[in-house]
């Protein structure tokens, strides 16, 4: 199935996971499917590491997987700026012949220790790509605060515009802590006259390192509340663990309030913290 037709009928809720990383056996990620399984989610993405990951044939593997064995819908991830255009072509193949049907198109992160091929300069090049080689829904990354290379977030409204143009049927957002950047976002694309749905992208911070990272890698805002809340918690690791599935909650409580189209969960492969948020708000996915 093509996931852009449920939103004609409810609130989205989605999930993703990463394959496991290198020294891991993929196999351990089944665990974690297997108990997301018991939410029912819409759908399930599989990120792929554009840096040259050793396991990204890990992604075809698992969104397969979650298809074919567990019965959920599934999503790929696909950068593509390490790819070339045949690379590209032998995999949609491969997509093709596992069933899994709807592909989150990147670009991807610029890497200093790869030169990135030609190909595809763009994540809109590949969705134009997708387009002529096969038949995909195609969903495309969005940044409520602008991506971190942007001079402007007017350009970067701009650039998410053509990958709608280029055939992208819904987008997700990037995380975010602060819903009003989200608010500001969904009117300034639908001033740009985009016009698909926006799942807005969560992520549960359940520890210190995890802002750390998030703090480096993306252009996020990191509101007084949530400040307070994660120093407050920052030495005491069950604490935080609460706080920040409380804080997640609230977000999603009043993004569903305000009319979201859908919640992507960034699961960080943790069933459990998925579990705990899903029974706080299951009751208001209804359409
Ligand atoms: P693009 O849409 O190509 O944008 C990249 C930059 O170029 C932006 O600043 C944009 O404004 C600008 N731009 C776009 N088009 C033009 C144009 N025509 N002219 C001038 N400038 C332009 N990364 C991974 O490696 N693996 C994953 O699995 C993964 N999953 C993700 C899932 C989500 C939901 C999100 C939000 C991000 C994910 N990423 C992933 C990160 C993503 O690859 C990076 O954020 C990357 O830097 C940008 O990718 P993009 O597809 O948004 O790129």
């Amino acid at each position: 199935m093509k996931i852009c037709d449920l939103f004609k009928r409810k609130s989205i809720f989605s999930f993703e996971v990463f394959p496991p990383k290198r020294t891991g056996s993929v196999n351990t990620i089944y665990d974690t499917v297997e108990k997301l399984k018991s939410l029912n989610p819409d759908f399930i993405s599989v990120t792929y590491g554009a840096g040259g990951s050793e396991n990204k044939d890990s992604t075809l593997k698992i969104a397969s997987a979650i298809k074919n064995n567990y019965g959920i819908e599934s999503v790929a991830h696909l950068p593509c700026i390490n790819l070339t255009k045949s690379d590209v072509l032998k995999m949609l193949e491969d997509f093709k012949s596992a069933g899994v049907k709807n592909i989150l198109a990147l670009r991807g992160d610029i890497n200093p220790n790869f030169t990135p091929k030609k190909d595809f300069k763009y994540a809109s090049d590949l969705i134009t790509f997708i387009r002529e080689n096969g038949d995909f829904n195609i969903i495309a990354a969005c940044y409520p605060e602008g991506h971190n290379e942007s001079p402007s977030i007017i350009e970067d409204i701009r650039n998410l515009k053509r990958k709608v143009d280029a055939g992208a049927n819904q987008l997700i957002t990037q995380l975010f802590f602060d819903n009003s950047y989200f608010y500001s976002f969904r009117e300034r694309a639908a001033i740009a006259g985009i016009n698909v749905p926006i799942q807005a992208g969560i992520m549960p911070v359940v520890n210190k390192k995890q802002i750390e990272r998030m703090v480096t890698l993306c252009r996020v805002n990191l509101p007084k509340k949530f400040l307070t809340i994660m120093q407050r918690y920052e030495n005491n690791p069950e604490a935080m663990r609460d706080a920040g599935v409380a804080y997640a909650i609230d977000q999603i409580v009043d993004l569903i309030a305000h009319g979201v189209d859908g919640i992507h969960l960034y699961t960080m492969n943790n069933p459990d913290i998925a579990h705990r948020i899903y029974e706080a708000i299951n009751t208001l996915l209804v359409a």
